[in-house]
């Protein structure tokens, strides 16, 4: 589904953040990026959504290839759902006006059809009386539920998570891994950046580490955390095992 290859970036401030990156995600497989604070995993997983532009290289979504120019954004952003540690909610609109808005208006579906699909999500990710309700009544594990139900709205082709679930208190992690876990049941391609060992353990097909702008190992969870192949992962490991 998506297809990176060389990808170079460089910030305004001329700092190198993406030094040649390549991955490829195939339908229906969940990738799980595990790095240092710093090494450019959050920016990576930005530019397959056209959130981040790079300067070098070539990403494709889905045979769609996010051009330069950007003339492809919106394409790009309606298959890729993006989830944040920061939940990013709208707080004056419901947890139902929340997960409507964009299929309203992006996807132009009428608000009934909207509302019904929302439901069906909210049931799914297990916060369906909640609808009511404004953000800041949830806690913070049902805000990111709401956070992957509104991205799923959309029915995009692959989801991203960035830290889904690093803003949380512990007791509230293992809700959001569990849904996450599901969709992946489900069969949805999903890219995650998380230090969850026991989720990429579990769920990972595979799993990449990220250093200094640079993949510096792809392995399955199995190896990647009994028996890693580079130095760099095993000092990585040795740091958040
Ligand atoms: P973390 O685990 O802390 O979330 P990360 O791996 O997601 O880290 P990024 O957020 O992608 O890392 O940042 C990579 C590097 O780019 C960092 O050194 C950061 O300081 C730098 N950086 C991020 N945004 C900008 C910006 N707008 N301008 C310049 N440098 C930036
Ligand atoms: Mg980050």
């Amino acid at each position: 589904v998506i297809v990176s290859q060389d990808v170079e970036k460089w910030y305004d401030n001329g700092f190198h953040v993406l030094k040649g990156v390549s991955l490829n995600i195939y339908k229906g497989e969940v990738v799980v990026i595990m790095g240092p604070s710093g090494s450019g995993k959050s920016t990576f997983i930005r530019t397959f959504n056209a959130l981040e532009p790079y300067q070098k290289g070539k990403i494709e979504i889905d045979g769609i290839e996010i051009a330069h120019d950007l003339k492809n954004i919106e394409a790009i952003r309606r298959e890729v759902g993006m989830v944040f540690q920061q939940f990013n909610l709208f707080p004056h609109l419901t947890v139902l006006q929340n997960v409507t808005l964009a299929p309203i208006w992006v996807r132009r579906w009428k608000k009934s059809k909207a509302e019904e699909i929302a439901m069906r999500l909210l049931d799914r990710v297990g916060i369906r009386e909640q609808a009511y309700k404004y953000p800041g009544q949830l806690s913070g594990g049902q805000q990111q539920r709401v956070a992957i139900a509104r991205s799923l709205a959309m029915q995009p082709k692959v989801m991203l998570f960035d830290e889904p679930t690093s803003a949380l208190d512990p007791e509230m992690v293992r809700e959001v891994l569990d849904v996450m876990r599901n969709l992946a049941k489900d069969g949805m391609t999903m890219v995650c950046v998380t230090h969850e060992v026991g989720f990429a353990r579990e769920v990972a097909d595979r799993v990449v580490l990220m250093d200094e702008g640079m993949l510096v190992e792809e392995n399955t969870p199995e190896a990647f955390f009994n028996n890693p192949k580079e130095e760099r992962s095993q000092k990585f490991l040795s740091q958040i095992l």
